[in-house]
């Protein structure tokens, strides 16, 4: 089956449906109830599938992390409360003191402010490094380096690293994390180029409609998941609810059109604002002009709905036209129907200094799209008049 059914049907059985209906109800019990002590202890002892407590597994959960393998072309998944909540919880699961950790720097905020800030003070050596430089990725392998963390297209700018040639280099005992939230499954599959991990923010695109919030690692050695999901995603306690479950797993359903409208509307805009006066610089992987390009061809199936573009201008003037913007909401987040726009420098990439901010490119005058599914028209009118201000 190809990808865009298997997101639909799952592995085609109906053991989730209920009275033959055609969506799976919502299982929101918190606890299981047993007939006697035997079927308890063969729950707990793993020698039946009854369900214990909703911590460890549920149904709704069970239904979504099913196809999520499916689609990552992982052997298990095991879901949590947040992007933040998988990324933490894997990365504890898998370092520990006097453990090493490299990522490249460019980086979801609150990534950067746990891997920089947070996990060196539970002894965790970590680094930023680019990973696009194969020197250091050789260095990385000679000095035993336990993980590496990345993220690619990268947040906010949309830079391309290469993960086969990632694993090449870094040779098969590091293990590698790879955050696919930007592409999703239907564009770029991270374990079949030499990834061990992939995690999500499903809050993003999976979901597809800004109302859950939801993270999920999927591996591909099914001997680590019980510990990932009994020894620590139960322990650390970021479980995901089963209502969120229920919504990301009807968001797969819609997943590979809703990508498909993404992507080319983002495509219209990127062209649009390359030729706009006032724009100095527009950041997207599907422009020919974009130095990530040739990879993203080769790496992905498209170039996702993520953009940024810098104005022309003062750092106030690229506020002024980030708040003229009318269909392009002002918030953080991504990935859903509607557009939304932001600025990386004052909101999401708080946690980076000056220094690291400019050596990485995120300029004061950076603006970040999350393009949506309206009308590229109606989106491309939005920008020209907000870009007014400028030229
Ligand atoms: C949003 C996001 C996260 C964090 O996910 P939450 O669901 O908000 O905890 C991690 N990585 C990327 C790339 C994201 O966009």
């Amino acid at each position: 089956m190809k990808r865009k059914t298997k997101a639909i049907h799952g592995r085609g059985h109906d053991e989730y449906s209920f009275n033959r209906g055609l969506a799976s109800p919502v299982s929101p019990s918190s606890t299981f109830t047993f007939g006697s002590i035997a079927e308890a202890e063969a729950a707990f002892e793993g020698r039946s599938s009854a369900y214990v407590y909703s911590r460890g597994r549920n149904p709704n959960l069970e239904e979504f992390e099913e196809k999520m393998a499916l689609l990552e072309e992982g052997s298990y998944s095991v879901s949590f409360a947040s992007g933040m909540g998988a990324i933490a919880t894997l990365l504890l699961a898998l370092l520990g003191k006097g453990k090493s950790l490299a990522a490249h720097p460019v980086l979801y905020g609150s990534s950067h402010n746990l891997i920089a800030g947070i996990l060196p003070d539970y002894g965790i050596r970590t680094t930023l490094l680019d990973l696009r430089d194969e020197e250091n990725l050789i260095r990385l392998k000679k000095d035993g380096v336990d993980v590496v963390y990345l993220e690619t297209p990268c947040n906010p700018t949309l830079e391309i690293l290469d993960i086969a040639r990632i694993r090449e280099c870094l040779g098969p005992e590091v293990k590698i994390v790879v955050d696919n939230t930007f592409a999703t499954p239907m564009l770029q599959q991270p374990l079949a180029l030499g990834a061990d991990f992939v995690v999500h923010s499903c809050t993003k695109y999976i979901g597809g409609h800004g109302d859950a919030l939801g993270g999920i690692v999927i591996g591909r050695d099914k001997g680590f998941e019980a510990e990932l999901r009994f020894g620590f995603m139960c322990e650390f306690g970021a479980v995901m609810s089963p209502f969120n479950a229920w919504l990301f797993n009807r968001g797969l359903k819609t997943l590979d059109y809703r990508m498909k409208g993404h992507c080319s509307n983002a495509m219209a805009i990127a062209r649009f604002l390359e030729g706009r006066k006032g724009v100095r610089r527009v950041y997207y992987p599907g422009l020919p002009s974009f130095p990530g390009h040739e990879l993203a061809v080769r790496q992905m199936e498209d170039f996702g709905g993520m953009l940024a573009f810098e104005v022309e201008g003062s750092e106030e003037q690229s506020i002024q036209v980030v708040e003229r913007l009318e269909l392009f909401k002002l918030a953080v987040s991504l990935g859903d129907v509607e557009s939304l726009v932001e600025h990386p420098m004052r909101m999401t990439h708080r946690s980076y200094s000056e220094e690291e901010r400019l050596a990485l490119g995120i300029d004061k005058s950076l603006i970040r799209l999350s393009v949506g599914l309206e009308d590229p028209e109606d989106l491309i009118d939005d920008l020209d008049r907000a870009l007014e201000v400028i030229a």
